[in-house]
């Protein structure tokens, strides 16, 4: 199912045009948007000078890349992505090491999860090399919009919507691909690092077969409704349940520390079962904890002789309301781009509250994890090339 095409043809049209990055063209805009201060960056508000847009027909298939000032498009108002939210997007950070040189983090990883969603959703299929490459000219040319602060960086945000102008309801045969860069700030931004849950089974994320393990747009509007719901209350995300089954937060990956009897950790977290977006860093805190537990590269500040052990499994609301009342669930987090790593303190449910001290852990594996991933990501701690230069 997760099988990429990437040769830029629909099925019955045969040797369309793939994106060829060779046939780029640049307009840069005449006058650069001044720069604000880092410190009153908004998530996802600030857009750069420019954007990179590629276009598909079924024709002459994907069109010679351009990249142009910033701004709006026009589309039909029937278009498939207006009429049934053909929508595909991928979420990824550059940033800009003390050398200077902009980096991107495992960027194949988002290349290749952008292939599957596309596919899900019918759109017309793309060599995402080549992508990428663009990806990298863009983010240089955007380069004076890094934001060199710890914890800053640029998003880029990668967008593909079906743009064919007919409302039978089937797939999109024409497509607009494209990506844009806004400058961002930590998620936290003065307010309390810490995130509070509320558990929610009444309206469901992702359920098995549907689209919750692809960057379908499908899957978040709906979300804000119960998200609403949840921050009346009092709490600034929701954890997505399946009955009692744990799926995400928001619009993150979720893991749980637990306490062994033999003094290591298991570090758990829900498996790829199709509910479960396959996060990139989801899957860079799996590969840190099994580098420091080999102790090939131990976590800062964690103890090398401290094991832990990571278990993709299902994670119930029943048992870490058990290992809570047993003193062994020591912390819980959520992780994703944006928040790269972020502390869970408080999770309702049932009308209770499991409540977790941060300041009482010894050793914070959230600390650590947030530590090591924005040391890698900025390009001060090299690890298996997961940071990749724009530059050539
Ligand atoms: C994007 C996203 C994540 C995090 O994925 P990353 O690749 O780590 O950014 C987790 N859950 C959902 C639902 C997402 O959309």
């Amino acid at each position: 199912m997760w099988k990429s095409v990437g040769n830029g043809t629909l099925e019955g049209v045969s040797s369309v045009s793939d994106i060829d990055p060779s046939k780029l063209t640049i307009t840069t805009s005449d006058t650069l948007k001044p720069i604000p201060p880092s410190e009153t960056l908004q998530f996802g508000v600030t857009k750069t000078d420019h954007m990179l847009v590629i276009s598909f027909d079924p024709e002459n298939g994907w069109s010679a890349p351009e990249i142009k000032p910033y701004g709006p498009i026009s589309l039909d108002p029937a278009s498939s992505c207006f009429q049934y939210a053909t929508n595909a997007f991928e979420g990824m950070k550059a940033y800009l090491g003390p050398d200077g040189e902009p980096r991107l983090f495992r960027p194949n990883m988002n290349m290749a999860r952008m292939e599957r969603s596309v596919e899900r959703a019918a759109l017309p299929s793309f060599n995402s090399q080549a992508l990428l490459s663009l990806i990298k000219r863009l983010v240089l040319l955007e380069r004076r919009w890094i934001p060199t602060e710890p914890g800053y960086s640029l998003y880029v945000r990668p967008t593909m919507i079906g743009t064919r102008s007919s409302l039978g309801v089937s797939a999109s045969d024409q497509a607009l691909l494209y990506v844009i860069c806004l400058p961002t700030g930590p998620f936290f931004l003065g307010a309390s690092k810490e995130i509070s849950l509320l558990g929610v089974s009444d309206t469901v994320r992702a359920w098995p077969g549907g689209t919750g393990c692809f960057k379908l747009a499908v899957n978040y509007g709906p979300g804000f409704q119960p998200l609403r719901e949840a921050t009346k209350r009092g709490y600034s995300q929701v954890l997505w349940l399946l009955g009692d089954k744990i799926t995400e937060a928001g619009a993150m990956n979720f893991f749980a520390v637990v306490e062994r009897d033999d003094g290591d950790l298991d570090l758990i977290t829900p498996p790829l079962d199709g509910t479960i977006l396959p996060g990139v860093t989801r899957q860079s805190i799996i590969d840190l904890a099994n580098a420091h537990t080999e102790g090939k590269t131990p976590l800062p500040n964690i103890p090398p002789s401290q094991k832990l052990y990571v278990h993709e499994q299902d994670l119930t609301m029943t048992y870490l309301k058990r290992w809570h009342d047993q003193g062994k669930l020591i912390e819980t987090f959520c992780v994703g781009t944006a928040v790269i790593v972020g502390s869970v303190t408080k999770i309702g449910h049932d009308g209770k509250d499991i409540v977790l001290d941060a300041s009482k852990v010894k050793h914070s594996l959230t600390d650590a994890f947030l530590e090591r991933l924005s040391a890698i990501q900025v390009g001060t701690f090299p690890f298996e090339n997961w940071s990749v230069p724009c530059n050539p």
